[in-house]
């Protein structure tokens, strides 16, 4: 029987998975939902003698239940290829008594590629599955990462085209020009005066303006999502967690069945999501270490059970994480509140109008697999430091929240359950900190020339991904108010 995919805040209907997809965020505002969890088929000794493809695929088998195997296995094998610089694809790295899941070695050097090089392959595909006759627009608010990696999956994708909106100011400088380098006919890009939390706010009132649906089916388009509000993007991550965990029993760090814990820094609440997937299909995991920058909304939630965006925005050096409406959440809250899509719209509803929400004591309880840590700008700098010096792994600023998090959580709890660190970006993706945090110094040098030091310093090659932008010509220089970014879609689309 299909998975049907039901909305977190409508308790009748659902779609398949390739409907879900093209579709990407429900029209009543909810996140699609598995209406129930499978469990994993094949053993956890037969994973491990799988590559990454063939346990993606094992994973996605079990949600993407209206694919055939052939359509899964071509969009799989076309993904995870030679556009990532190691065959391992996700290669873990032991350094101070933890695993560092790598999950860089994309083509845009962030994690952002583990998902978004499949969902291009698994639109197109459900597309032409479901008869979709409109092209498919990808409209996408982005952090700083999640832009590029969509830009790069579906720029000159035949039957789509992608608009992107960042926050001007807000991401890094070689996120930035990552961004407003991108080729393409069918690419578009745009800075917004605000932050992210406007743009992603922005880009879900487009999807819910029935006025302009209309309007654009008439003229051969249709929305749909790149963020990790679509299903397309969040099951391809849970493929990941199993493989961490199938690596650790190859390699005899664990034995079958023993817990692991994970520790994930996080922004949307997406990749540690899929960690809670990875858990419900079978994965023997502990804790879900949920690790915060200074936007701690998710700390404070964990601790209260009150989630409350209603604070100053604070940018930091994990630009990735400046988050306070983590939208993936809101699955979460589906599921704690035993699949109530009443009581879960209740609750959003909530949110909008006030900005803030509060979880019964008996939600709060289902949450206990969830820890919450947060880190300050100083203690990820010291961090990135210290694991430098003691034994010469440079991790980037996203990874050093979580790196610092899981730190203060072995102090506090004495918890030695065997640990895997999510390593979303490269440190040359934010080098300016990542050299400020080694040199414990600001520095006022040009960033290529800082990426060129940081490269001279450890050894480590300077990544494609940067050398393609270092002369690239900026093609891309829209900026506009949070309040046209409709109107800038209309245009692109004329
Ligand atoms: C997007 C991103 C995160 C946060 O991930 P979520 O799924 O939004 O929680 C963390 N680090 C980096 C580098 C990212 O790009």
């Amino acid at each position: 029987m299909d998975i049907i995919y039901r909305s977190t805040r409508k308790s009748t209907g659902g779609l398949k998975a390739s409907e879900a997809i093209v579709q990407g965020i429900s029209t009543d505002g909810g996140l699609f939902v598995p209406d129930r969890f499978p469990k994993l088929e094949t053993s956890i000794k037969d994973l491990s003698k799988m590559d990454y493809k063939g346990v993606a695929y094992e994973v996605m088998k079990l949600f993407l239940t209206d694919f055939t195997e052939e359509e899964l296995k071509y969009c799989i094998e076309h993904a995870y290829d030679d556009k990532f610089d190691t065959g391992e694809i996700a290669p873990l790295s032991y350094v101070d008594n933890a695993y560092y899941l790598e999950l860089f070695h994309g083509k845009t050097i962030a994690f952002k590629d583990m998902a978004l090089s499949i969902l291009p392959y698994l639109m197109t595909t459900a597309a032409k599955k479901n008869q979709i006759k409109e092209k498919i627009v990808i409209l996408t608010a982005t952090s700083g990462d999640t832009g590029k990696a969509a830009l790069a999956g579906f720029a000159d994708v035949e039957g789509c085209g992608i608009v992107v909106f960042y926050p001007k100011g807000g991401v890094s400088r070689v996120q930035e020009r990552q961004m407003v380098t991108q080729k393409g006919a069918n690419v578009k890009v745009v800075g917004i005066t605000g932050n992210f939390d406007d743009a992603q706010t922005g880009v879900k009132q487009i999807f819910a303006d029935r006025e302009l649906e209309a309007q654009m089916k008439e003229r051969g388009y249709r929305f749909s999502s790149a963020n990790s509000i679509n299903i397309g993007r969040l099951i391809p991550q849970v493929a990941y967690y199993v493989f961490a965990y199938t690596r650790l029993v190859k390699e005899g760090r664990i034995a079958e069945g023993e817990k692991i814990n994970f520790t994930v820094p996080t922004g949307n609440f997406g990749n540690i999501l899929a960690g809670y997937y990875a858990k419900q299909i079978g994965i023997p995991v502990g804790k879900l270490i949920c690790a915060s920058n200074e936007n701690k909304v998710l700390f404070d939630f964990f601790e209260t059970g009150i989630y409350d965006r209603n604070r100053e925005f604070i940018l930091t050096s994990s630009p990735s994480m400046d988050i306070l409406i983590s939208s993936n959440l809101e699955r979460l809250i589906y599921e704690i509140a035993g699949e109530d899509a009443d009581a879960c719209a209740e609750l959003m509803k909530s949110l909008s109008e006030n900005g803030k929400y509060e979880i019964t004591p008996a939600m709060k309880e289902k949450c206990r697999d969830f820890i919450g840590g947060y880190a300050s700008e100083e203690e990820c700098a010291k961090r990135i430091h210290e694991v430098y010096a003691n034994t010469g792994y440079v991790m980037d600023t996203h990874t050093a929240v979580a790196s610092t998090v899981y730190k203060q959580y072995v102090e506090k709890t004495k918890d030695v359950t065997p640990t895997v660190i999510v390593s979303t970006a490269s440190p040359f993706k934010f080098t300016r900190s990542v050299m400020e945090a080694l040199e414990e110094k600001k520095e006022d040098a040009d960033d290529f020339e800082l990426i060129d030091r940081l490269s001279a310093m450890t050894g480590m090659t300077v990544p494609n991904a940067v050398e393609e932008i270092r002369n690239a010509e900026v093609l891309h220089d829209t900026v506009c108010d949070k309040e046209q970014m409709k109107d800038e879609v209309i245009k692109f689309l004329k």
